[in-house]
């Protein structure tokens, strides 16, 4: 399946929230979802109005967090099918996967303005895991695990911008990062509590159960 190349601003309005897909411009008066926080399309405003059935609130809570972490839909049916198979709740192990993966964990780090941004770089070879060159996104890190940004690549113009526009923004409890040496290690898996409070993860489990 081909990956989403339409607007992403428009992925925002359709799930009804600020899901800060597009990097510094989220955060301006120029993010499309402030300007106009309407379900895009013709019929858009008609389909606010209609009362959503169970499958839809379920489907909408699915592809919100889908859609927020940049994950296509075999994957994350993937890391659901997984999550069933470990022990502990099942809804707590799915986003374990997906706030797990190198690319959202870089990202969480702060050295990529988006998760976009982000997998992208990773892509290119911009990073270590481990002291060892890593360029899979979707790598799974564990507690213990160190990620640094390659000395070449620590240098290029892009990077440099994007880590200074997020030098003031702070890493989640559970990473330890160290700007000076751009690299930070995942410390342990997050508490639920540490995680998004708005995810209703019992919601996407409710789909996939269906
Ligand atoms: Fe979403 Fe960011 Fe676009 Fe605003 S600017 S609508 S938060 S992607």
């Amino acid at each position: 399946m081909a990956r989403y190349t339409g607007s992403v601003c428009r992925i925002c309005r359709r799930e009804g929230d600020q899901l800060f897909l597009k990097g510094a411009r989220c955060f301006t008066e120029k993010c499309a979802f402030k300007r106009r926080a309407t379900v895009p399309g013709q019929h858009g405003p008609e389909q606010m109005r209609k009362k959503p059935t169970g499958y839809e609130v379920q489907l909408r809570a699915k592809q919100k967090v889908r859609k927020t972490y940049g994950i296509l839909e075999s994957q994350f049916r993937k890391y659901y099918e997984a999550a069933t198979r470990k022990d502990g709740n099942t809804g707590v192990n799915l986003l374990h996967q997906i706030e797990t993966r190198l690319d959202n964990v870089a990202y969480r780090m702060g050295f990529g303005l988006s998760r976009a941004q982000t997998r992208m770089w990773v892509t290119q070879g911009h990073f270590n895991v481990n002291g060892k060159a890593c360029n899979i996104p979707s790598y799974q890190l564990r507690p213990g695990d160190t990620i640094s940004i390659r000395e070449n690549s620590k240098v290029k113009p892009q990077i440099k911008d994007a880590l200074e526009i997020t030098s003031s923004r702070e890493a989640s409890s559970w990473l330890a990062v160290d700007r000076e040496k751009l690299s930070g290690t995942f410390t342990a898996l997050p508490e639920r509590s540490q995680l998004d409070p708005k995810i209703q993860e019992h919601l996407i489990i409710e789909f996939y159960s269906r």
